[in-house]
């Protein structure tokens, strides 16, 4: 019995190094692959409950896609594209936390602005470029 416990001991960590080398390079887990199979698991138990069959499939195979999507994520090499990703996803979450103030992006340069909210309609300068905009807080 203990040989057979050594004998795992070693196989497992010899998985876990070719895992470790299989990953190198690559980018791994973030919070973003987290919510999409969460998301993508929540789709999945509505798919049980909704009686339309048409329903059904686009439900099951939207997480099928975010899994499939989880996964490519997860094993890219293209890492800088997938922090940026995670990074807009992030900051979309703080924005819909953020009760107090709206956020716009400027019409020009796309640097976001974040305003006080309901001061009616305002004229925005973008701290960037200067550019002034008019929009409803
Ligand atoms: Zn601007």
């Amino acid at each position: 019995m203990n040989g057979f416990g050594n004998w795992l001991r070693a196989f497992v960590k010899k998985l876990r190094a070719g895992f470790g080398r299989f990953m190198q390079g690559r980018y791994g887990g973030d919070k973003l692959n987290m919510a999409m199979l969460w998301v993508a698991f929540a789709l999945y138990l509505l798919h049980h409950i909704l009686p339309f069959a048409l329903i059904k499939l686009s439900l099951i195979g939207l997480s099928y896609v975010l899994v499939i999507l989880a996964a490519l994520r997860f094993f890219s090499r293209n890492v800088y594209k997938r922090y940026q990703e995670n990074r807009k996803y992030l900051r979309f979450l703080e924005r819909l936390k953020d009760r107090e103030h709206r956020h716009f992006d400027c019409p020009r340069c796309h640097q976001p602005v974040r305003v006080p909210r309901g001061k009616g309609k305002i004229a925005i300068t973008c701290p960037k470029c200067k550019e002034k905009f008019i929009r409803k807080t």
